[in-house]
């Protein structure tokens, strides 16, 4: 397995941190990090809210790294409570489907760290309802 991806899993497990910070507020049960084509590791963690305020770790990992002027995936892994399933769900997916309509296909996904289960987002979602 590329070293970058243990640069990724220990980035997102630096963000790890499950807790609670309000009765109506979670967060931290999921972390993950984004690997941008430029080389830069960016992380986020899922907020869980009473309402659909909440994100996921991937979609914040990814915002954070718009927020820093980047805007192509190259690598994404997640940090999830269920070993062996790193998966983004559909709206992430969906995210960065439409953030590289041209090249989505292959972002690759860590959908196992422990077992090197890596896929390419091509895989995971083969055609997209616009496209
Ligand atoms: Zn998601």
């Amino acid at each position: 397995m590329d070293k970058i991806w243990k640069e990724m899993y220990d980035a997102a497990k630096a963000v790890h941190a499950p807790r609670q910070i309000s009765d109506y507020v979670t967060c931290g049960e999921v972390a993950a990090a984004v690997l941008s084509k430029s080389g830069r590791i960016y992380t986020g963690i899922c907020i869980d809210t009473c309402s659909t305020l909440g994100i996921c770790a991937e979609r914040n990992a990814i915002f954070n790294m718009l927020t820093n002027g980047e805007q192509e995936i190259d690598k994404v892994l997640c940090i999830s409570p269920n070993p062996g399933r790193g998966g983004p769900c559909g709206a992430c997916r969906e995210l960065m489907v439409q953030i590289m309509p041209e090249s989505y296909k292959d972002i690759e996904i860590m959908l196992d760290y422990k077992n090197e289960r890596i896929v390419k987002l091509g895989e995971l979602t083969p055609e997209w309802w616009i496209g």
